[in-house]
């Protein structure tokens, strides 16, 4: 990486033609950090930060060949919508109406579907550079019955890396009917960059006393309960190897956690990871109500990319959201997205060394 720009810096480059469409990297760097994003599946290809040694490497899954973002059947990096996580049986009642969404897991609808929004090219809707931040803004319009959903949902979202070494995305969306949205991002950290083939000895911090119960088919129960004496306790940064075998169905962590509310302002640690051996870091903020973590639990050597084939607990996603199964249970925050309200959400990954 080049040193030569003291202030942050954006660049693009062609990446490929898909689904007819033109598709771009673009690279939004800083002094220490460079991030490389694109308008497929408006996902992060590769965030590269420096250890304490000074050695840079890519901290994300992700893949080299455009070809493989068509499939990538994990998510690397993606943008998820319109609804983060399983609805159960992929229906809910709206209005009274019972709404069918199509089924692509199981017997739930899991991510916005079968072909959700990381299965698209979305359009540049922006691209600055101010004095202290860069920033790529992509859009893409969600038709009435894509995937089952109601209403044309124009959804933008926005990434800007400061000189402060945070990596912000802010998700906006307007519909024309009411329709659940839950957005989020699904990158996976190694923050070895992958020179250690899992995350067991990554230290985890999750700022939720409770999480959202679930049944035998991996949706929500509608209980919210306590961490406490649980090993989803992350109150205290502990070793994600410490307690990553207790839950045997999962293969892994895969559960939404409940965050605690900051009085002090919107935004709010939700959680943080660190690798001791590369000093590396990255602490998520966010204004949503809850975190899914996600250790990769299926990765099973079969799926190669930058780093090589990944491995099970490879890397962990920390995906901010609200909670999965959100229109099915009245108790829990509305997603709801109603036409003339507008649907904003922040989240920030802030990166550091220790
Ligand atoms: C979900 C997992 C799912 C995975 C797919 C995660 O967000 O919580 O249950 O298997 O995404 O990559």
């Amino acid at each position: 990486m080049s040193d030569n720009h003291k202030n942050p810096f954006l660049s693009s480059e062609f990446y490929g033609i898909i689904q007819g469409k033109e598709v771009y990297r673009y690279i939004l760097q800083n002094e220490t950090m460079r991030v490389i994003i694109t308008n497929l599946a408006g996902a992060i290809i590769a965030i590269y930060t420096k250890s304490r040694n000074g050695s840079e490497k890519n901290i994300v899954a992700g893949f080299n060949d455009i070809k493989d973002y068509e499939e990538n059947p994990y998510y690397f990096g993606c943008v998820i919508g319109r609804n983060a996580n399983r609805i159960a049986n992929g229906k809910f009642v709206l209005n009274g109406k019972t709404i069918q969404l199509s089924v692509n897991d199981g017997i739930n609808h899991l991510h916005g579907g079968f072909n959700g929004f990381n299965g698209k090219v979305w359009k540049l809707s922006g691209a600055q550079t101010e004095k202290d931040e860069v920033s790529v803004e992509f859009e893409y319009l969600s038709t009435d019955g894509e995937e089952g959903y109601p209403g044309n949902l124009l959804v933008k979202i926005k990434y800007t890396l400061n000189n402060k070494n945070e990596l912000s995305v802010e998700y906006n969306a307007d519909t024309d009917k009411a329709t659940p949205v839950s957005l989020t991002n699904h990158s996976y950290f190694n923050l070895s960059g992958f020179e250690s083939s899992t995350i067991h000895e990554h230290l985890l911090y999750v700022n939720a006393k409770n999480y959202t119960e679930k049944n035998v088919n991996n949706t929500p129960t509608g209980n919210i309960l306590p961490v406490a004496d649980t090993p989803l306790d992350f109150r205290e940064p502990k070793k994600i190897g410490k307690d990553i075998h207790q839950f045997p169905k999962d293969n892994g962590f895969d559960h939404n956690f409940v965050l605690r509310k900051n009085v002090s302002g919107p935004i709010v640690p939700a959680a943080q990871l660190k690798d001791p051996s590369s000093g590396r870091t990255v602490t998520v903020y966010t204004d949503q109500p809850g975190i899914q973590v996600y250790t990769a639990n299926f990765w099973d050597g079969t799926v190669e990319g930058t780093h090589g084939a990944y491995q099970q607990h490879g890397a962990i996603a920390l995906e901010t959201q609200a909670f999965p199964d959100s229109p099915n249970h009245p108790s829990f925050p509305g997603t709801i997205l109603q036409p003339g309200q507008h649907y904003f959400s922040k989240t920030v990954y802030q990166f550091g060394i220790e």
